[in-house]
């Protein structure tokens, strides 16, 4: 019993994703003793989702294993493979099987608005009613301290990140887009053929947003904003952040190749949303900016780029996704000096 205890305090004591998944395959790695047990997320668009694995522990691995939170959709499992997930998936309930020399039990993971993911527990033999109890038990706790951290991490109205989390997972893109310090390169983030990714930064801003709210009042206001990030989920991919940053401004940090490819992402939200009926207020437009994250920024410095585009938009008829670099190709904006610029190359 005390053992269950130390690490249900285990679990519960970490505000990071990433360590509380791995935190909860090892506390049932050492109370069910199995084979194995994952956490897989469902991920990508309908019809082609896939399994990405948030942790992983088998029964002599010494840590466990985890996919890129940013790995490449096409190189994961497709979820249609494991049709057993998906279906403890689709009716919420605990699933076991005898799968060849061994039996697989599989725990629906839900959040408060969905089903998200599976618990799958491998074991020699099958998985006894109390330990299938204890592991419910615990996942409850995991799902009741996962709505605790959405709590604190999302934004009420629009279920998006909020400003407060930004500049956190800014410097692990960074980090991620740098490699290891030894390594640390140019701006392409190239070197010793090492390509390392890419993190583009978007700000959008609802254009004549104040007329909204005098035409219609505060509450269609703020059902604009509840379905504007709407059209953002459907614009970006799983991966890609989603932020509220304030009142009517939005933020995305994308990760993907090149300039032309970002670009391409935030027009598809800028048509999507001048291509939507707004019930009673019909045609809403955005005016968005973007710039690559570049080795040396601080999230402020980032978002400032991305900012002066948007004005740049926004005097230039609006409606429209102005590419901060490109502005300054063109000679409409100037790059501002940044000291660390300076120091690093
Ligand atoms: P522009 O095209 O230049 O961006 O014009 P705008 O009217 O959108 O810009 P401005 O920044 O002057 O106005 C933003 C308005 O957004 C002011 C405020 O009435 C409204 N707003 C800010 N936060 C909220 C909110 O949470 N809910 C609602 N309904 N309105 C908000
Ligand atoms: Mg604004
Ligand atoms: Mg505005």
């Amino acid at each position: 019993m005390s053992e269950v205890v130390d690490h249900l305090a285990e679990l519960t004591g970490f505000r990071d994703r990433d360590v509380m998944d791995v935190t909860l395959v090892s506390a049932l790695r050492d109370l069910v003793e199995p084979l194995s047990v994952a956490i897989f997320r469902c991920v990508g668009e309908p019809g082609q989702e896939r399994w990405l694995t948030r942790a992983r522990l088998r029964a002599g691995d010494a840590v466990a294993s985890a996919d890129s939170l940013w790995a490449e959709p096409a190189r994961l499992p497709a979820a249609q493979d494991f049709p057993h997930r998906q279906q403890a998936m689709a009716t919420r309930t605990v699933l076991q099987l005898q799968q060849g020399d061994h039996w697989v039990t599989l725990f629906p993971i839900a959040t408060d608005r969905e089903v998200v993911g599976v618990l799958e527990i491998e074991s020699a033999e099958r998985l006894q009613n109390a330990s299938q109890r204890m592991v419910g038990s615990i996942l409850r706790i995991y799902h009741n301290f996962q709505g605790l951290l959405d709590y604190s991490e999302r934004d009420t109205l629009t279920g998006l990140l909020n400003r407060k989390t930004f500049d956190e997972s800014f410097l692990k893109a960074l980090a991620d887009s740098q490699g290891s310090p030894a390594e640390a390169s140019n701006d392409d983030g190239r070197r010793h053929g090492v390509e390392h990714p890419r993190y583009w930064l978007g700000v959008i801003d609802i254009d004549h947003f104040k007329s909204v709210n005098d035409r219609f009042g505060h509450l269609i206001g703020d059902e604009v904003l509840l379905l504007l990030s709407r059209l953002m989920r459907n614009s970006f991919r799983f991966h890609d952040l989603l932020y509220r940053f304030g009142g009517e401004e939005f933020v995305v940090l994308m990760r993907c190749e090149d300039e032309a490819d970002a670009g391409h992402a935030f027009e598809r939200l800028r048509l999507n949303t001048e291509n939507y009926a707004f019930p009673q207020v019909g045609r809403i437009t955005v005016s968005i900016g973007f710039t690559k994250v570049r080795h040396g920024d601080t999230p402020a410095t980032a978002f400032e780029r991305a900012d002066k585009a948007v004005y740049h938009a926004k005097g230039h008829g609006r409606n429209q996704v102005q590419s901060h670099a490109e502005l300054v190709a063109g000679g409409h904006l100037q790059e501002a000096t940044q000291l660390s610029d300076v120091e690093l190359f």
